[in-house]
């Protein structure tokens, strides 16, 4: 599949529809500007891609809505050269986002189908993220301490493992609720010790699996 002057064009507009929507960061809005979303999608679907909507994957999962993924990005505002875990790959495209902004990304899948699909899918499209099929909701202790975690799955709590993993002034970004909805936090870690929680707008994820996520 190639990028093409009409998904230009159709990204262009999917960009305007998030701005319209409340995001501001530049760094952000660029991102989301340049990751061909359609390679994500079958030829046919070449009209949903840009759509500002979720879309499913296979295997009961979505894609994102781009709006979320541009709240979360923005949310944890990575810095060009940070260490950023992101749990629950899925098609892969939050991860591409996080990549176009210069981080190295870590990135964690519980369903193996998705896992082997991703893994083979990114490079083709010239990103390399680091990928490990594996339950995301006790992080990746090896490769911990990070700048930034960020859930792309709605959880029952805040795993503890995941606070442990952040680095002095790291910030987790995780939707915490119920089946339903799910209230996005940002958590800072100020000190060894000492956690700050943000609360923001709900969203509605598919559930966080795994040990400290919904029962699996
Ligand atoms: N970031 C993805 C969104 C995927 S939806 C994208 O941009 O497309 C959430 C994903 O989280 C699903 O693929 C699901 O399989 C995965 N997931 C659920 N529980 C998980 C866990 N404990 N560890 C890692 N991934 C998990």
């Amino acid at each position: 599949m190639e990028d093409s002057y009409k998904a230009r064009g159709l990204r262009r507009k999917l960009v305007k529809i998030i701005t319209e929507k409340g995001i501001e960061s530049h760094k952000v809005l660029d991102a989301i500007g340049k990751v061909p979303r359609h390679f994500f999608f079958d030829n046919a679907f070449i009209e949903h891609a840009y759509q500002d909507k979720a879309f499913p994957i296979g295997e009961g999962q979505t894609i994102s809505q781009p709006y979320t993924v541009a709240f979360q990005t923005e949310l944890l505002d990575p810095q060009q050269g940070d260490k950023v875990l992101e749990i629950g790959t899925g098609s892969g495209y939050q991860a591409c986002v996080l990549l176009e902004l210069g981080v190295k990304l870590f990135s964690m899948e519980y369903n193996k189908v998705l896992y082997d699909r991703t893994k083979k899918k990114l490079p083709n499209m010239g990103y390399q993220p680091i990928l490990k099929h594996g339950d995301g909701s006790l992080g990746w202790p090896l490769h911990a301490p990070f700048n930034g975690i960020l859930v792309t799955a709605g959880a029952p709590v805040v795993p503890e493992a995941l606070k442990d993993q952040l680095a002095i002034g790291g910030k987790l970004i995780i939707p915490v609720g119920n089946d339903k909805k799910q209230k996005m936090l940002r958590i800072t870690r100020k000190a060894e010790e000492e956690f700050q929680t943000e609360e923001f707008d709900y969203f509605s994820f598919v559930p966080l699996l795994g040990k400290q996520g919904w029962n699996k």
